[in-house]
């Protein structure tokens, strides 16, 4: 097929080389170097340290949240986030089946049930009018000022939006209609660093986002995540959660809840602070990648994936919608067999087995983008020097 042929050539051009080309890697320099190896000298590589408190301040910097807390990976992130809001057996919380399993993961692990709803086709992202069809119809606001599944009798605590791809989903308009119903909006913003809606940073529109630093992100600490949020309370609260709720005190131990070890190292925090130095040279690049990806793609039989309307995205993974599973498929298997990795976005957390007993609604959009949508390399282009 002529698609997959050009594209090829059109990416190896674009990372001049001729070798395997992977769909996200991370790229270095001596500044990581130089901060790790002073991580170590100092031998406070792992929970205290002062990269673990100079990345939260870049977190925060960075995405203008007022507080940001570093934990282990994105997915304890949005775990402990949804616990400590009352996320819990009995209980659902709303999201969308097309995402990374880590969004329906966490809502597992506080005991809640989630209940998936569709996207839209214009965001990838949980879709607000969907998300009101579901509240009319299958709830109701009770006297206690909570909202209930009608037909479960659960409290729907929370609802978790996913930014797929980087592209922000319609967060505002989702956060207006969940208010209605008294539910929180816990963002899951792992794929969002760097992209705004409205100018405003994705993760801090709801009550609480969560950010991930794992490999295959924008900026990496190896393993790693943020909490992010503009309310200070909850951002005290979550710090205190993350790191065994342990009482300062120069010798003893003293535990006042159940808490976890969710602490980011601080030789990941060392890599982190290195890496968000670069942050923006990073975001231009991968804007530039996408730019030219979109003038590719333009008279051809795939559509490429843009950011919407007021937002700005990071373009983490670039994507394209291809006419059909047949053509999909076809064009996965020539790319990969030229060494160029492209990979089909997730099946539907619904579809798998420890989810196929949920709720859901319908999800035409989600259902039809599984079939179609491709991810295309992405990496920064620089190298590493
Ligand atoms: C990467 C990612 C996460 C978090 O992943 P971790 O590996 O735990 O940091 C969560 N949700 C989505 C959609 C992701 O892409």
């Amino acid at each position: 097929m002529k698609l997959a042929e050009q594209t090829i050539d059109f990416i190896r051009d674009w990372y001049q080389s001729k070798d395997y080309i992977a769909l996200h890697e991370p790229r270095f320099n001596s500044i990581e170097k130089e901060l790790m190896l002073d991580c170590i000298d100092s031998t406070y590589v792992s929970s205290v340290g002062k990269y673990v408190d100079q990345f939260e301040r870049m977190t925060e910097n960075f995405t203008e949240a007022k507080r940001a807390v570093v934990t282990v990976n994105g997915t304890s992130a949005i775990h402990v986030i949804l616990e400590l809001l009352g996320a819990g057996p009995g209980t659902e919380v709303l999201t969308q089946s097309l995402s990374f399993i880590a969004t329906a993961n966490a809502i597992s692990y506080t005991g809640a049930e989630p209940v998936f709803i569709d996207v839209d086709l214009s965001t990838l992202g949980l879709s607000p009018d969907a998300v009101k069809d579901f509240l009319e119809e299958y709830t109701e606001l009770r006297d206690d000022g909570y909202t209930y599944n009608k037909e479960s009798q659960n409290r729907i605590v929370a609802c978790v939006p996913m930014h797929t791809f980087g592209h922000p989903a319609r967060i505002d308009e989702l956060v207006k209609i969940c208010e209605k119903y008294n539910i929180l909006v816990v963002e899951d913003a792992a794929e969002s660093l760097g992209s705004t809606r409205n100018g405003i940073h994705t993760g801090i529109f709801g009550v609480a986002g969560a950010l991930s630093y794992n490999g295959n992100k924008i900026v990496t600490t190896g393993g790693g995540g943020a909490i992010i949020t503009n309310n200070l309370n909850i951002g005290a609260r979550l710090k205190h959660i993350t790191t065994t709720a342990k009482i300062p005190h120069p010798w003893e131990f003293y535990h006042d809840e159940i808490g976890y070890n969710y602490r980011m190292p601080n030789i990941n925090a060392a890599l982190g602070c290195a890496q968000m130095s670069k942050l923006d040279i990073f975001l231009k690049d991968k804007r530039e990648l996408a730019s030219h990806y979109k003038d590719f793609f333009k008279n051809s039989s795939a559509q490429f994936v843009d950011e919407p309307a007021n937002c700005c995205s990071n373009f983490w993974l670039n994507a394209i919608i291809l006419e059909s599973k047949e053509q999909r498929d076809y064009f996965l298997k020539e790319m990969n067999d030229m060494k160029v990795m492209v990979r089909p976005i997730w099946k539907l957390l619904s579809t798998l087995p420890m989810y196929t007993h949920c709720s859901r609604q319908d999800l035409s959009n989600s259902e039809w983008l599984e079939d179609r949508v491709v991810n295309l390399p992405s990496s920064v282009r620089i190298t590493n020097k």
